[in-house]
């Protein structure tokens, strides 16, 4: 999978993309980068790409022609066109249903906006408009990061054990069941001893019980999204009842 990332800041980048999962990933050939300074598609000799915004008002916003013209280097020079999309806290809230569709993308095109964003002329130039948050942060810089940690996980390959995926956070909108690893006692707290039973049946029955019980606890709004299985209908009745007690 290719990300090309489209910034005026293309320094933020170099760090994160080369360290533990990612780094692997580039090396072994599944995923790729390509950062491309919208600076350098700059029309005029100050190579100008924001400018003050009509009707007044604080700060500047960056121009559409660097942006159109880096978009059309990208698509011309990779034969056919990415999915591009732009990160602006008025985008759609990004999830992890979001990440896992994005990830069958072969090639995405993330643009980084900054100061007070992008003349709204650019999102008609864009298939997606993605926010990482209800919250304003300084760049596109940091979400595109966000985005190209949480997809990448879903590149088959990735992660080196394929079940790290499947068992996560938000699959099926429950939280992840607990998680011990050595000493299984640390001053007084007891690591569950059916994790030690070695019973695989019992420990997947456990581990999905607290998974529901952990959820209705902290995202009680992600219960509102799943869909029960029978063995789960038990399950929420035990633990509403445990809950009540
Ligand atoms: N004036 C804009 C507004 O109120 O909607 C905010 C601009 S923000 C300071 C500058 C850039 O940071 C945005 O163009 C966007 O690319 C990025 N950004 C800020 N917050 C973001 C968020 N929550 N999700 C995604 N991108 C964000």
């Amino acid at each position: 999978m290719i990300f090309t990332i489209l910034t005026l800041f293309p320094n933020l980048f170099s760090s994160p993309l080369q360290e533990s999962i990612i780094k692997r990933a580039v090396e072994k050939g599944l995923i790729e980068f390509n950062i491309l300074n919208i600076r350098d598609f700059a029309v005029d000799i100050h190579r100008t790409c924001d400018d003050s915004p009509y009707g007044g008002g604080p700060g500047m916003v960056m121009k559409i022609e660097p942006i159109s013209r880096t978009m059309e280097y990208v698509e011309h020079s990779a034969g056919r066109r990415p999915k591009f999309v732009l990160l602006t806290p008025q985008g759609r809230l990004f999830d992890q249903g979001t990440a896992e569709r994005l990830a069958r993308n072969p090639h995405l095109c993330l643009i980084c906006g900054r100061y007070e964003g992008v003349d709204e002329r650019v999102l008609t130039l864009v298939d997606e408009e993605i926010s990482i948050g209800d919250y304003v942060l300084s760049g596109g810089e940091v979400p595109a990061l966000v985005l190209i940690d949480a997809i990448s996980r879903h590149v088959p390959g990735v992660l080196g054990n394929e079940q790290s995926s499947i068992d996560e956070s938000f699959k099926e909108h429950l939280l992840e069941y607990p998680q011990y690893t050595r000493p299984d006692v640390f001053e007084d707290m007891e690591v569950p001893s059916v994790l030690l039973s070695g019973n695989h049946e019992e420990i997947r029955r456990w581990r999905r019980r607290e998974a529901i019980k952990k959820t209705i606890l902290k995202r009680p709004d992600l219960m509102e999204r799943f869909v029960p299985a029978r063995e789960d209908q038990g399950i929420i009745k035990k633990v509403m009842e445990e809950l009540s007690e």
